[in-house]
């Protein structure tokens, strides 16, 4: 069944395997990318390999001018509702990349949505100029309601969801992916690996997206360490057990720092506190890496961050050659351009321009 089988009530009702059917196109690749469970495995590789294809190509004029050619029939929109630095950059870059023009909205104050215009009136009148939309909002479910309400119009283009809520981010666990493949690329690749992640997983929705990914790879442990209030949610858990992927919650981090491959370290997400003030009562204190925990770290551990920053991560640690969230950050505009090429069918085009010229 599709999205426009449904009635929004029934659509949200779905289950999430139901709702993945149904935002597929008949080659199985996701039309709407909205949740991290669309991703398997076979589309996870396919991602990686398109990213590493268009990064090559674009070292060159002749590279880069092949791929401006590929969607410079095309527009993009950022809609943009909740603050972002990287994420909107580099889906900017990504589509200045594969030649699509943008226009962005981030701010409702300077739409119509400041006059009272609804939600679904704005994203139709967004598709009317545009053939993509890329939004980031701080309300859980509301791309998909806007991927739903395009789908129903008469002007069904794609929406990416590029952070919602509390809830999913799956561009960026598709970039945090990247990273670890790349990272272990000379290590037997991303398997028999052990992922922490430290920090607000109760309500960091990296976290929640990058844990569903890694499910995709074969015996990846996960440690959630965490303060008991910030820790993750059972949700996540249960469905790591029901995949029989092995995890531990733990709030020692410093006693798991010698045994694990990759730390994945996470802000303070106090925008999403009820009373002022609430987080900063919380005790963090061990909860940061520096050089001292670097020291316990296995030489070939790597230390990745989605950033913003705050003190989780001292600077210092920078120039540690496991710190990996600067490149991190630019392969995220490198997956999100194989995302785009690939929403708008291009993966066989850029095969073949690589397999000819390089
Ligand atoms: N940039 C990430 C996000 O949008 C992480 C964060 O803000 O802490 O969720």
């Amino acid at each position: 069944m599709h999205i426009t089988d449904y009635s929004w009530t029934e659509f949200q009702n779905l289950s999430m395997p139901e709702k993945v059917i149904s935002l597929s196109r008949n080659d199985g690749t996701p039309f709407h990318t909205l949740f991290a469970q669309q991703f398997n495995r076979a589309n996870l590789d396919r991602l990686c390999r398109l990213a590493t294809e268009i990064r090559t190509i674009a070292k060159t004029r002749y590279g880069m001018t092949f791929l401006r050619s590929l969607l410079a029939h095309k527009r993009a929109m950022l809609y943009f509702t909740q603050p972002s630095s990287r994420t909107f950059l580099s889906f900017l870059s990504a589509c200045q990349i594969t030649g699509l023009n943008v226009g962005e909205v981030r701010d409702t104050a300077t739409s119509s949505e400041y006059k009272g215009e609804s939600r679904e009136d704005s994203i139709r009148t967004f598709s009317s100029y545009f053939d993509l939309i890329i939004m980031r909002s701080q309300e859980k479910g509301l791309a998909e309601h806007m991927a739903w309400t395009l789908s129903n119009s008469e002007r069904p283009i794609p929406i990416i969801n590029a952070g919602s809520g509390k809830d999913q981010h799956p561009t960026q666990a598709l970039l945090d992916i990247y990273t670890l493949k790349r990272s272990f690329e000379r290590r037997g690749g991303l398997r028999d690996k052990t992922v922490m992640f430290v920090g607000d997983l109760a309500r960091g929705r990296t976290v929640r997206s990058l844990s569903q990914l890694l499910i995709n790879y074969e015996n990846i442990r996960q440690v959630f360490v965490a303060p008991a209030p910030l820790q993750i949610g059972q949700d996540v858990l249960n469905t790591l057990t029901s995949h029989g992927v092995q995890w531990e919650v733990t709030s020692d981090m410093h006693a798991r720092l010698p045994d694990v491959d990759a730390v994945y370290m996470t802000r303070m997400q106090d925008e999403w506190d009820s009373t002022k003030g609430e987080s900063a009562k919380i005790d963090t204190s061990r909860f940061k890496i520096g050089v001292e925990e670097m020291r316990l770290c296995k030489p070939d551990a790597i230390i990745m961050h989605p950033l913003p920053r705050r003190d989780e991560i001292s600077t210092e640690v920078d120039h540690d050659p496991r710190a990996m969230y600067w490149r991190q950050m630019r392969n995220g505009m490198w997956i999100r351009a194989a995302l785009i090429a690939s929403t708008f069918d291009c993966a066989g085009r850029i095969d073949e321009f690589h397999r000819e010229n390089l």
